[in-house]
């Protein structure tokens, strides 16, 4: 038996194809539907065919070239009763076809029903663009089977962030497994939809241990969201939006709840005058009252009294709850006595400050040394010839808790002076420094 070498196949093809129609491929057109193949002896046979082995490989390329996939659905999967439908291919007349697969001729508009088989004979765009939307298919078909087995997969799947989605910061152990297993969900999923991977059944049962998980983490988030210092909303939020994983993670060690450690960090401004307005019932036996809170530079404004005598000094929420936010927790050893408080406490130069240096001036005229001038932070005392330069600010706040003490001596603040002044000036040198500073403070104010 002679071999073809145009078989009914590539007739098909090359009948239902434009190029073969012109000029000097005419006379195998014309063979072509008088016969049904065209076999190598018959090549010899007939003279108008003795050519045809040198232009016949270009002639199916160019007859190829002619098609693309069809744009209206290129690919249909012709499901289980597919054997019942007898779909044939219009190229190799194979009757039971699975997939359908349209090709368009973009010369002649002709289309063509082919198997999956002859398909593959096609450019790579044909190809590749068949079987992109057979894979699609396949993978969409597997969605839905996968939707029907586990209905909500492919939401839950496509959530992000469901560790951060309840009432309160959960605590480590129950994120851990929650992550461990949608992940675990998600990956077999993805896996399922592209085939590698089978198990229904598996997925299933990760799916059931999810659902207790969830249930486990809205029980605890139902029966301690109302708890004291439990991170429930507002501060589940604040944290999230201030992205501190660092924060999240010590809270999420701590059951979710807020301790010591964390308090500091937490700045979401309902909360902190939560906390604050909590500190006061401590700090009310020791006279001491937290006045404000300035939400911007969290600053927190304290005031202290003892003996018909008040002071107001300032610190940072953080280091202040650094220092005594163990009180809310009953942690014993907590240094938070009146002069620990006021030793933390900064005390600004007005007001209290100034309460604080009339109070000192008053002690050291007893010992004949008196302000001579004055401007901010700089004080200048005189004693005997001397004129000594200190600091305001050094002296309010190294003394003020003595601001408070009945029996301090003069010789305190003598000593005091004479460890800390800045400079001593002769009469001549302060009159000079005087002026130059006089001076100096006009050209500011011209120049305002
Ligand atoms: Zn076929």
């Amino acid at each position: 038996m002679s071999k073809d070498l145009i078989s009914k196949k590539l007739r098909n093809l090359l009948l239902n194809s434009e190029t073969i129609k012109k000029g000097t491929f005419n006379k195998l057109y014309n063979y072509l539907q008088k016969n049904e193949l065209i076999t190598f002896d018959e090549i010899k046979e007939y003279q108008d065919l003795n050519d045809l082995t040198t232009y016949i490989d270009d002639l199916i390329n160019a007859c190829r070239s002619e098609w693309k996939p069809s744009d209206t659905q290129p690919v249909q999967d012709l499901g289980l009763s597919y054997k019942d439908q007898k779909i044939e291919c219009n190229l190799c007349g194979y009757k039971y076809l699975k997939l359908k697969n349209k090709i368009v001729n973009q010369i002649n508009g002709k289309v063509l029903v082919v198997g999956s088989e002859c398909v593959k004979e096609f450019g790579e765009e044909v190809k590749g663009l068949i079987e992109k939307v057979n894979r699609d298919t396949r993978r969409a078909e597997r969605r839905v089977l996968l939707e029907n087995h586990i209905p909500g997969i492919r939401a839950f799947v496509e959530t992000t962030n469901l560790v951060n989605s309840f009432d309160m910061i959960i605590p480590l152990n129950l994120s851990v497994k929650l992550s461990e297993i949608t992940s675990d969900i998600k990956n077999n999923y993805e896996e399922f939809i592209s085939e590698k991977f089978n198990h229904l059944d598996l997925i299933e049962a990760k799916w059931e241990i999810k659902e207790h998980i969830i249930e486990a983490i809205k029980s605890f988030v139902n029966e301690n969201k109302q708890e004291k210092f439990a991170a429930s909303f507002a501060i589940k939020n604040w944290i999230l939006k201030n992205n501190s994983s660092t924060l999240t993670k010590q809270i999420r060690e701590d059951n979710g709840f807020i301790k010591w450690r964390t308090i500091h960090k937490i700045y979401e401004e309902r909360f902190m005058r939560s906390v604050l307005q909590q500190l006061n019932v401590y700090l009310k036996k020791e006279n001491i009252l937290i006045e404000s809170l300035n939400p911007s530079n969290r600053i927190v404004k304290i005031r202290f009294s003892k003996k018909n005598k008040i002071l107001h000094g300032n610190i940072s929420y953080q280091d202040f709850l650094l220092n005594i936010g163990g009180l809310l927790y009953n942690e014993t050893d907590i240094n938070a006595t009146f002069k620990d408080l006021i030793d933390m406490v900064k005390i600004p130069l007005s007001d209290s400050g100034n309460l604080i240096v009339n109070f000192v001036l008053g002690k050291l005229r007893n010992v004949n040394t008196n302000l001579v001038y004055r401007s901010g932070d700089e004080l200048i005392l005189k004693h005997k010839d001397e004129y000594i330069r200190i600091s305001a600010l050094k002296l309010i706040n190294d003394v003020k808790s003595l601001y408070f003490e009945d029996n301090i001596s003069n010789d305190y603040f003598v000593n005091w002076i004479a460890t800390h002044k800045i400079k001593i000036m002769s009469l001549k040198e302060f009159k000079n420094y005087k002026q130059a500073k006089e001076l100096a403070s006009e050209l500011k104010i011209k120049n305002l």
